[in-house]
């Protein structure tokens, strides 16, 4: 189709001469206005591609008309055409960004170059704008992408990670909402975590079921995808365009990225899909590294066997401990456990069922104590457990009732049900106790006066003179 050309002169003659003897046989399509305001109206609502205006007509001149447009944005070339053409409005015309000014009776050869010449320089100068905001669309993906890598690359914090990676989706795509969604590690489903909805300034972390319907598709499929909707859409999709890309490493799905356009309605360009797949990418790699991080951080204080704290890291907590118990004058007392014949479970049941008897009695332990206590594998079937607060006779008592829970149920083991007991040591720290170690030492002494006492019971006193 011809482009679209809109003529505005008050004279029906001049209308009728350019529309049916000059623009249609030439295949253009013509709109006509008889004066400036009407011209400006159809401007507006047709968007000509070009526009002839008479000079001298009746409210706006064709010369107000082009300077009312350019104060609107409205770049559409204008060609004037007058019968009373003068120096004056030559040079006035070229100010006002007049495309030609043909003087009348106008020469249909002359009028027709014309109009080409300007239809090609409005074209080129569209496609050279949009060219100019593609590429700066891109150096500010590429530059945000950057910066996003940049910010991921500081390990230790997963809620955050995921927070930057929902901004950093919000600002390479045309959306107004985003959302990240993880398989839990354990159990795979698929969980919200992070998002930020319409009008919001910051994203926000939460945890809650994932009810997005494209986000469940790309986590089945494992690919990407760019929601359209139809007329005629499946119900439960929705209305509104958006963006979904996997979180893979190495083909494994971590979970999935959606934004989409739910204030708006307005188009998502299928060329945000790459930055956002390239976001996606990082965001996966930085998620394994950072849960990793998180899971050897862990790895590293527990010992694998009873999930209670290791020897060392028992020894970290339980010094800064004493220190505090010292300087503030607290109490701090220390149990040690150790399981009674344990190594006849070895012997007549295999060490896999004294592996599990370990585990359920550190189990036990574990239960029966306080968040703020501190549960230790001292050894092969020793336990520490440090009790911040609290003087000797909470002690015994706690040491009492870990005593009767242990010895009170069998374990059930591969082996079968198995009575286990265990001896305990107790001491609390005094002025007299130097250090974390000797505290320790000294319930380690009772633990084996228990032993010589005939086990399965709790020595609490601090060792007297031998007799
Ligand atoms: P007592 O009542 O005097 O404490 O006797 P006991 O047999 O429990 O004492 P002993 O210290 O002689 O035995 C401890 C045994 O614990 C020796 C070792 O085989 C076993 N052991 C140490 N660590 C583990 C472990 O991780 N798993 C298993 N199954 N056994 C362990
Ligand atoms: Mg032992
Ligand atoms: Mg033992």
């Amino acid at each position: 189709m011809g482009a679209k050309i809109l003529v505005v002169d008050d004279s029906r003659h001049m209308r009728d001469f350019f529309t049916d003897s000059v623009l249609r046989p030439a295949g253009y399509t013509v709109l006509t206005a008889p004066e400036g305001q009407a011209g400006l109206r159809l401007a507006r609502e047709h968007h000509p591609d070009l526009i002839v205006a008479d000079l001298q007509m009746p409210g706006l001149t064709g010369l107000q008309l082009k300077r009312e447009l350019t104060r609107q944005g409205d770049t559409t070339p204008v060609i004037l055409v007058t019968a009373e053409g003068s120096e004056q409005v030559a040079s006035e015309a070229t100010l006002a960004g007049i495309s030609y000014y043909l003087p009348k009776p106008v020469d249909v050869e002359v009028m027709l170059a014309a109009i080409e010449q300007a239809l090609t320089v409005e074209r080129l100068r569209r496609e050279r704008a949009e060219a100019v905001a593609a590429l700066e669309k891109r150096v500010n993906q590429l530059e945000t992408l950057q910066h996003i890598g940049r910010a991921l690359t500081s390990l230790g914090d997963l809620e955050r990670a995921l927070l930057i990676v929902v901004e950093g989706a919000l600002r390479l795509t045309e959306a107004d909402a985003a959302a990240l969604f993880l398989l839990e590690e354990r159990g795979g489903q698929l969980q919200q975590r992070a998002a930020r909805a319409p009008g919001e300034a910051r994203a926000a972390a939460g945890r809650a079921p994932a009810a997005d319907p494209l986000a469940l598709h790309v986590a089945r499929t494992g690919q990407a995808l760019a929601h359209r909707p139809a007329p005629n859409a499946p119900p439960g999709l929705p209305p509104y365009p958006a963006l979904a890309v996997p979180l893979r490493v190495n083909e494994h799905l971590l979970g999935v990225v959606v934004v989409d356009t739910r204030a708006g309605h307005k188009a998502l360009p299928d060329s945000d899909l790459g930055p956002l797949t390239t976001l996606a990418d990082t965001a996966a790699v930085a998620i394994a590294n950072t849960r990793l991080f998180l899971e050897l951080q862990v790895q590293s204080v527990t010992d694998g066997l009873t999930g209670l704290f290791n020897r060392r890291h028992t020894f970290v907590l339980a010094e800064r401990e004493f220190q505090r118990a010292r300087r503030f004058g607290r109490s701090l007392s220390a149990l040690m456990f150790d399981i009674d014949h344990f190594k006849l479970v070895n012997d007549i049941y295999g060490h896999a069922a004294g592996d599990q008897v370990l585990a359920e009695v550190a189990n036990r332990i574990r239960i029966g104590t306080r968040s703020i206590d501190i549960p230790g594998r001292y050894g092969g079937e020793e336990f520490v457990l440090l009790l911040p607060e609290t003087e000797l006779p909470g002690a015994v008592l706690l040491a009492e009732r870990l005593r009767r829970r242990i010895a009170g149920q069998p374990i059930t083991t591969v082996g079968g049900r198995l009575e286990v007991t265990v001896s305990l040591g107790v001491a609390t720290s005094s002025a007299e106790v130097p250090d974390v170690n000797a505290l320790v030492n000294q319930a380690d002494a009772n633990l084996y006066l228990a032993k010589k006492a005939g086990r399965n019971r709790v020595v609490p006193e601090p060792p007297r003179e031998r007799a």
